[in-house]
């Protein structure tokens, strides 16, 4: 096949990941401007490579207006490197929006975070609702990007954390895990709950520019978390959206809602636009 040079002309790097670089590249077929990751494979297991090839695979398959569509891969074996071609997000990832509304002492309005909502769970729905359920298991405000008008596209499906512990990667990149669920603390598996949980957390971020539970190091967060006590969002915004926020920040993963039952609440189904 064709080589990355060939079908690609890089344009910047526009930002390191965990993997390697990633750039921002001009299709030459047809000139548009996309993302690409790229992989330094040369120093994976086997199995790590076996990970981010099936990773790669469910990328493909998961095609939603609101998670970031991957587009190919390209293999270079005497470089060992994969590239990774994805959609371009304009309005770059949340991290980036919120800390400039923070240093703007600006704020989401609340019309706004109920549409971030809506789209939120439209793409959980795509990967919920299946018969091999996809957890993205790294929700983040950095993970969730935005595209020119200002829609979510939920990004870095399982990518890195599929990897797991073992790999080399992990560790290159572990900030603090202000997003961890209760049970998770417990030790209890990872479920499509602690995804709900990571997004009230997301959620309240937007509405809060903090995240609900801060503390210096992970064992005085985990006690935070735990004991699930946090103050109310900003008082500009109703009751309604705190109830939503509080209702995602249940500590018992059973009691915690669904995304179906979070997409049943009339104000969010207000937002819910579905493709046609
Ligand atoms: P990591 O491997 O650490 O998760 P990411 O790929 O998420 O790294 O992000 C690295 C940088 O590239 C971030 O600044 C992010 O905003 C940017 N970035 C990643 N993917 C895209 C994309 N599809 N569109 C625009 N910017 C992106
Ligand atoms: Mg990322």
């Amino acid at each position: 096949g064709a080589s990355f040079a060939e079908l690609y002309a890089e344009l910047c790097v526009i930002g390191r990941g965990s993997f390697g670089e990633v750039l921002k590249v001009r299709r030459r077929s047809d000139s548009r401007t996309l993302v690409c990751k790229v992989l330094s494979y040369g120093q994976m297991s086997e199995k790590e490579k076996q990970l981010v090839v099936s990773e790669v695979n469910i990328l493909r398959e998961l095609k939603h207006r609101h998670v970031v569509q991957y587009f190919d891969r390209v293999l270079d074996k005497r470089a060992a490197k994969i590239y990774i071609i994805m959609e371009y997000c304009e309005n770059g990832d949340m991290g980036r929006q919120i800390k400039r509304m923070r240093r703007d002492r600006s704020h989401f309005e609340e019309t706004r975070v109920w549409k971030f909502l809506a789209q939120l769970l439209l793409a959980f729905e795509a990967c919920h609702n299946r018969k091999d359920i996809i957890l993205h298991r790294d929700i983040k405000p950095c993970n969730i990007f935005l595209d020119r008008d200002m829609n979510i596209k939920v990004g870095d499906f399982g990518l890195a954390k599929e990897l797991g512990a073992e790999s080399q990667f992990a560790y290159t990149n572990v900030g603090t895990p202000y997003y961890m669920s209760p049970e998770l603390i417990n030790e209890k598996r990872y479920n499509e709950k602690s995804d709900i949980w990571a997004l009230g957390c997301l959620i309240y971020e937007m509405c809060a520019l903090r995240p609900p539970f801060e503390a210096a190091n992970v064992v005085s967060l985990g006690k935070r978390i735990s004991a699930g006590r946090f103050s109310r969002i900003p008082m500009r915004y109703s009751d309604e959206l705190q109830a939503v926020v509080q209702s995602m920040l249940t500590l018992s993963p059973t009691r915690r809602p669904s995304v179906s039952q979070l997409m049943s609440l009339p104000r969010v189904g207000s937002y819910v636009v579905r493709a046609r």
